[in-house]
């Protein structure tokens, strides 16, 4: 089924007019307001581009929903409370909450200067403890979990079943992403730690079960769902955090609620690379957004990013900027012309599946007047 939504006034009267937009593959309906939950940053590292791609996606969505008069309300969250920050903390001689604080600040700034709007909730994982612990106690209580040694952990076979992988292609997953498979407590290395028994290095705070801390999937989990309640209209971020994370998140919303689905529409934004590998300090082949920011104006950044589908990996290469930068004067030169009557419907409908960014930019440069002006708007490009 689909609904004509009301029209932004910033928009004009034809642009958000039309079907309900697809998102994810999925066609949704709004009354109002659009809940999106985006799994942010773990602050301990600079903000590299496959990071920013994620979030300027976000951004793009937001203002589409926009668009079509339905208030985006993003809840992007900090993971402060992770074992690679701790160990980071550690390495810098710094408390944990005072080193994530000071990335987190580089962080939102690299975002501002990207023309990414500040999200309208950002909970940090460290001041939702309670709030896991609540949830390890349901979990626990509908025998979908188990607590041992000290820690609670959430039976998650099913989780790795949702994701359509075998076991031995989420065993390594796990593996890769903190999941320590080989951890005698568990029943089975699937299973992962909604509450972690402390252990030396570490941030620890008491709960039934002895002291300990959160669990990344539990925490975003516990975050989503004390902002939101029990399910949100679309979860975002990075293709990476497909599995284990955000299967192992749904799954654990899903048992404490009883309410299916968690998510009506996923975005999983593409990985980024630089010379066909994964950005990664130790590779030292990090694309740092600030360096990008320092020869280019964020707009041919955020075009950059958005002129492809959303779901594609893509390899970076500094002429891809350079080409960005070109078709940004095109669409600018385009937005001058005066003569064109301007039909706004066309952009709409592009961006309304599935963020078809490339086909409204070119719909736009051939245009040209309004719709050019318009779509440079909403993607933030001027
Ligand atoms: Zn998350």
């Amino acid at each position: 089924m689909s609904i004509v939504h009301p029209v932004s006034g910033m928009a004009g009267d034809q642009a958000g007019s039309g079907p309900a937009p697809v998102i994810g593959g999925r066609q949704l309906a709004f009354l109002d307001r659009a809940r999106i939950y985006a799994c942010g940053i773990t602050p301990y590292d600079v903000t590299h581009l496959g990071h920013a791609a994620t979030f300027v996606w976000i951004d793009a969505l937001a203002s589409t929903l926009r668009l079509f008069g339905i208030e985006p309300e993003v809840c992007r969250n900090i993971t402060d409370v992770d074992d690679v920050l701790d160990e980071a903390a550690w390495r810098a001689g710094t408390p944990y909450d005072s080193f994530a604080a000071v990335q987190q600040y580089h962080f939102e700034q690299d975002m501002a200067a990207l023309a990414v709007r500040a999200p309208a909730h950002e909970p940090r994982a460290h001041r939702y403890v309670p709030q896991v612990i609540r949830l390890a106690a349901g979990l626990l209580d509908g025998g979908v979990a188990y607590a041992r040694e000290g820690s609670v952990y959430f039976r998650g076979q099913s989780a790795a079943r949702r994701a359509g992988l075998g076991r031995a292609e989420a065993l390594r997953l796990s593996a890769e992403y903190g999941g320590r498979p080989d951890d005698p407590a568990k029943e089975d290395p699937l299973d992962v730690a909604v509450w972690q028994a402390a252990e030396p290095g570490h941030p620890a705070w008491e709960s039934p079960w002895g002291k300990g801390r959160p669990g990344w999937h539990a925490e975003c989990a516990a975050m989503a769902l004390s902002v939101f309640g029990v399910g949100v209209d679309v979860h975002a971020g990075g293709k990476d955090l497909r599995f284990p994370h955000h299967a192992y998140h749904a799954a654990m919303a899903e048992t404490f609620t009883g309410v299916t689905p968690y998510a009506r529409a996923w975005l999983h934004a593409g990985t980024v690379t630089t010379g066909g590998a994964k950005m990664a300090k130790s590779a030292g082949n990090l694309v740092l957004v600030r360096d990008l920011l320092a020869g280019h104006p964020a707009a041919a950044v955020r075009l950059m990013i958005l002129d492809r589908p959303w779901a594609d990996d893509w390899d970076y290469r500094p002429d891809l900027l350079d080409a960005a930068a070109t078709r940004l004067e095109r669409l600018y030169g385009a937005a001058g012309r005066t003569a064109a009557a301007g039909d706004l419907s066309g952009i709409g409908r592009l961006l309304a599946d599935d963020l078809n960014v490339p086909a409204a930019i070119d719909h736009a440069i051939e245009t040209g007047g309004a719709p050019a002006r318009m779509l440079a708007t909403v993607l933030r490009l001027s």
